[in-house]
């Protein structure tokens, strides 16, 4: 059994991970955050998704001697000159309220015309082992809606209609979980990165 690590304590994201790492190397085994004792995440203060995704997927590495990946995503808002961007997570706030920063995106983009809201999901997962290191990128185009809907998903999700989902429009927060992987930024990125990862560890 290989054993890689997952730089996140979000248990989907693991489990995610492992179902498409094994369609490539069936004996992997993904270790998350909280299966390391005393594990200290390092403080994510780079200006890109890549630089972040790095630096976390470089601590891991670091702190747990396993070959180690890691993801950085967020929305980038074409209106607000690609932001919030990194910051997405905290954009209205350390307090980390998905809530509160739809209610603020939706408050800054209140006079900007339904042409210009365009946005997109971007991704950035790195992976570190003794032997080297890798970053892959995924992206999602769409744009802003004017009012939230729908339950799935997590973050920006209600907000947010993509471009290969508009016929029935529905946001991100209304497709699928499968719907969503296929389309999604994140989806795209951890494919490609995959096979890779199954490449350098055999
Ligand atoms: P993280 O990289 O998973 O920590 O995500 C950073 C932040 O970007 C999240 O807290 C969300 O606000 C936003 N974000 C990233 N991916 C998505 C997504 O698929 N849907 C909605 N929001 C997302």
């Amino acid at each position: 059994m290989t054993r890689v690590f997952l730089a996140s304590r979000n248990r989907k994201k693991i489990a995610e991970m492992e179902r498409i790492l094994r369609e490539h190397a069936p004996g992997i085994e993904v270790l998350g955050i909280d299966d390391i004792e005393g594990y200290v995440e390092p403080v994510e203060d780079q200006p890109t998704f890549e630089g972040n995704a790095l630096l976390k997927a470089r601590a891991g590495l670091a702190a747990t001697g396993l070959p180690a990946l890691a993801d950085d995503s967020g929305l980038c808002v074409d209106a607000l000159n690609g932001m919030p961007g990194v910051l997405s997570a905290r954009w209205a706030g350390r307090a980390k309220s998905d809530e509160r920063n739809n209610e603020l995106l939706l408050e800054q983009l209140d006079d900007v015309p339904d042409e210009r809201r365009t946005a997109h999901f971007a991704c950035a997962v790195a992976f570190c082992h003794p032997g080297g290191e890798l970053v892959v990128h995924g992206r999602m185009d769409g744009r802003v809606i004017r009012e939230q809907r729908g339950n799935g998903g997590f973050g920006y999700d209600v907000l947010f209609v993509a471009d290969e989902h508009t016929d029935p429009e529905r946001t991100s927060a209304e497709l699928s979980a499968e719907e969503k992987d296929r389309i999604s930024h994140r989806g795209r990125a951890l494919r490609e990165i995959a096979p890779l990862v199954a490449d350098a560890l055999a």
